[in-house]
């Protein structure tokens, strides 16, 4: 793998772009930084892949991550925004003042072993089918390799670490950006596990979760069904009226629901009923749209039924800003650092995992993409990092560490992370996001350019976090 990327720096070393990065001397510092510290970093990674806590409950992940931060001797402050788990990272002064988002919350049930066929760790138990024990650690050795040259004297200005939990279930940072967390940074950087590796340029779907509740009257269903007025009803005029509202809205619009209580027994007209809705659009004000009609559709429904429906908020994602500016600055350092070269025991291991589902086996995707287009509309999908790119500039990477044609959040994902495939994508973004960094700690016209350009997308917009008050409750632990 050496030999390789030697190759691949001599062959792009008479660019003047690859000339300029490796003159830099805090870019190879950051580089050397994360060499050092590699041993570390996997080690994290791997504890809170095996700890596979799920949203709010990653009490021994964030704690050995915030652990490992304030040992490198960053001032640590927990359970910020209300969150046991959500925690912030700082070392230096001043201005600029650069953020790095990690994430470590695991999804339930889908616990498996580091090997390519299913087989669980724990039955039953959680597992990072999304990456996120990769995402949190990476970001963290960025920080710490910026960290290490603020000592030294070589870069001015603040770094701050943000461990944001839940992203998988009520978006922990949403919660955090509600307490203005983000809002004296210059810019926020992130990056997300994938089966590619490219600076982001993609927005994501903005989206609303809610709860829709229908009471009734509890009745006999053959002695006196006159009596009673059955939620159940109501609900199924809800989800038909909603069912015909699909026909009526925008291409790009998504709506699912999940039928969480529909009574208990046939004999007894059902006084309760439940359905979780998600409403989800390529852009927020869309998603308000629709989610006015479906408000419409519930009062409806009700008065089909003659019951009381009630709608609860959850939560609720903004579509992401891109920022090109920032991601042409992440470009050239992915480019100078070269792709990932993976061993054939690796790409055996990807191609085997590919062929127990079904996939076609193309093995890994270890290069480095150019940059896109930005769609007008996103591939399908939300995250909360759609809300800080609202209230901060964001420069957003996306690195392998898991095969193509397997089921994302999924058992295939929870393999690839505990083991080397997903151990490189995230070496490779601690390396490429802390270069990057160095690039806006030193270079103010970056800054002011990427600046220029998010407030330009923002068009004014006053963000508001769409979640109800208080901080979320901490759901049991799975
Ligand atoms: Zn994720």
């Amino acid at each position: 793998m050496k030999l390789f990327i030697m190759a691949m720096c001599v062959a792009i070393s008479f660019s003047t772009a690859a000339q300029k990065q490796k003159g830099n001397t805090n870019k190879q510092a950051v580089i050397l930084s994360v060499d050092k510290h590699q041993a570390e970093l996997v080690n994290l990674s791997d504890q809170v892949w095996a700890f596979a806590e799920t949203a709010l409950n990653e009490h021994q992940s964030s704690k050995v991550l915030a652990d490992y931060a304030e040992a490198q001797g960053f001032k640590v402050t927990r359970g910020v925004a209300g969150m046991p788990t959500a925690f912030i990272a700082e070392y230096g002064s001043g201005k600029p003042v650069i953020g790095i988002m990690g994430e470590y919350d695991a999804l339930p049930g889908i616990s498996q072993k580091a090997q390519p066929t299913r087989d669980p760790l724990a039955e039953g138990a959680g597992g990072h089918g999304c990456g996120h024990n990769l995402f949190g650690a990476g970001s963290l050795g960025a920080a710490v390799a910026i960290k290490e040259q603020m000592q030294a004297g070589k870069i001015k200005g603040t770094i701050r670490f943000y461990g944001t939990p839940a992203e998988e279930s009520v978006g922990g940072k949403i919660y955090m950006a509600r307490e203005g967390l983000f809002n004296d940074l210059d810019v926020c950087l992130d990056w997300h596990p994938d089966t590619e590796i490219a600076a982001s340029t993609q927005s994501s779907q903005a989206m609303v979760d809610f709860i829709v509740e229908f009471k009734g009257k509890a009745a006999h269903a053959a002695a006196d069904p006159w009596n009673g007025r059955s939620a159940v009803d109501g609900l199924e005029a809800f989800t038909d009226g909603v069912n015909m509202l699909r026909e009526h809205v925008r291409p790009s619009v998504r709506m699912h629901y999940a039928i969480k209580a529909g009574g208990d027994v046939p004999n007894v007209v059902p006084e309760y009923a439940k359905v979780w809705m998600w409403v989800r659009d390529s852009k927020r004000s869309g998603v308000e749209d629709v989610f006015a009609r479906v408000k419409e559709i519930a009062q409806g429904a009700a008065m089909i039924a003659g019951v009381e429906s009630k709608i609860t908020i959850q939560t609720g994602d903004y579509e992401l800003l891109v920022n090109r500016k920032g991601a042409e600055a992440l470009q050239k350092n992915l480019e100078f650092l070269g792709p990932i070269v993976y061993t054939p025991e690796e790409i055996a291991f990807a191609k085997k995992i590919q062929e127990v589902q079904g996939g076609k086996q193309t093995g890994l995707d270890g290069t480095i993409h150019a940059l896109k287009e930005t769609a007008e509309h996103p591939a399908g999908g939300s995250t909360d990092v759609g809300d800080i790119s609202w209230i901060v500039p964001e420069v957003t990477l996306v690195a392998t560490t898991a095969p193509a044609n397997t089921a994302w959040h999924g058992w295939s994902v929870v393999a690839c992370g505990g083991m080397s495939i997903g151990h490189k994508g995230m070496v490779l973004a601690a390396k490429s996001l802390g270069m990057t960094m160095v690039d806006l700690f030193e270079n103010e016209q970056l800054r002011k350019d990427i600046r220029a350009e998010f407030e330009q997308r923002r068009a004014g917009h006053v963000y508001k976090a769409y979640i109800p008050a208080g901080p979320p409750p901490i759901p049991t632990a799975k």
